[in-house]
């Protein structure tokens, strides 16, 4: 693919109050552009993308792998501009040396918690499950492995929940830490296109995750934005009367999401025109992040 291909780069809007194409896009596509990009195979080993390393005080204290890369476009995503230039940011790590920095970050700061997360992890499902597998096998280390994700690569690929099972599942006698995240983004087409940048068919995709997520017996919970800016009451009540159709227990236990206006987001915000939330003028902090943005 070019370098400057635009469905790679955040979702603008024109005057008319609609996406300028290339939007919305298919995150099945997205998913197939990044990989080219962020997933590498070396003599067999996998490797990934990450930009950095380091220790975070959210879940009590977590080692944190910033990874390269998603799938969705949302508008108010808090990513660095390592989304929409992935083949400009990061660096390549093996599934070994991932594993050797969290420790490092976990032995630092005294964590026992850590998580791979800053894009969707599991693009590169090889190298995510490589490194599940050594978390795995020294998980007397851990009480917690977070796979935070949107669920495209799980609703896509057949039998990636059954994988991920073995690592985290909802058996307890198992003896598994790892746990998944599922953001759901929208219960209505419009809104969800609205807030990721995607099109409207593919909102079914992170509910096909959660299913296939309960029908292995994964670990996992669902992370919903209901900041009423971009989920209205509707459109929550249907997100959650869609997960209480798979099991009452996941409807029950949504992490309700409210956006922090980060100055990433505010950019993005800006470029599609919700002036409601980030002011007409342009503030420091989004100076400062645009003139570290990359040229288009
Ligand atoms: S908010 Fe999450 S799912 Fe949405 S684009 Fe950003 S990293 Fe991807």
């Amino acid at each position: 693919m070019p370098d400057n291909d635009q469905r790679i780069r955040y979702a603008t809007k024109g005057a008319d109050g609609k996406f300028k194409p290339p939007f919305p896009v298919s995150p099945v596509e997205l998913t197939e552009l990044t990989r080219k990009m962020v997933c590498r195979e070396e003599n067999g080993t996998h490797l990934r993308k990450y930009t950095s390393f380091y220790g975070v005080g959210v879940y009590g204290g977590i080692a944190t792998a910033y990874s390269v890369g998603c799938n969705f476009r949302c508008v108010f995503c808090w990513v660095d501009w390592s989304r929409d230039w992935p083949e400009r940011y990061g660096s390549f790590y093996t599934p070994g040396q991932v594993y050797q920095r969290l420790r490092e970050v976990m032995s630092g700061c005294g964590y026992r918690r850590a998580r791979i997360s800053g894009a969707e992890p599991t693009l590169c499902p090889e190298h995510l499950c490589s490194v599940l597998d050594l978390v795995h096998r020294e998980r007397e280390a851990f009480d917690l492995f977070v796979i935070e994700t949107n669920g495209v690569v799980i609703s896509q690929e057949r039998g990636f929940a059954e994988r991920l099972e073995k690592y985290a599942s909802r058996d307890r006698t198992r003896g598994t830490v790892g746990h998944v995240r599922l953001s759901i983004r929208g219960g209505q087409p419009e809104a969800f296109e609205e807030k990721t940048g995607c099109t409207q068919d593919s909102m079914e995709l992170p509910f096909i995750a959660a299913r296939r997520l309960w029908d292995a017996q994964v670990s996992f919970h669902v992370a919903v934005v209901v900041d009423e800016r971009f989920t209205s009451p509707d459109e929550e009540e249907r997100i959650y009367e869609r997960l209480a159709d798979i099991d009452q227990s996941i409807a029950s236990s949504v992490e309700r999401e409210i956006l922090d206006p980060y100055p990433h987001a505010l950019v993005r915000l800006r470029a599609v025109r919700r002036e409601d939330i980030t002011g007409n003028k342009i503030s420091r902090k989004e100076e400062a992040v645009l003139r570290k943005k990359p040229p288009a």
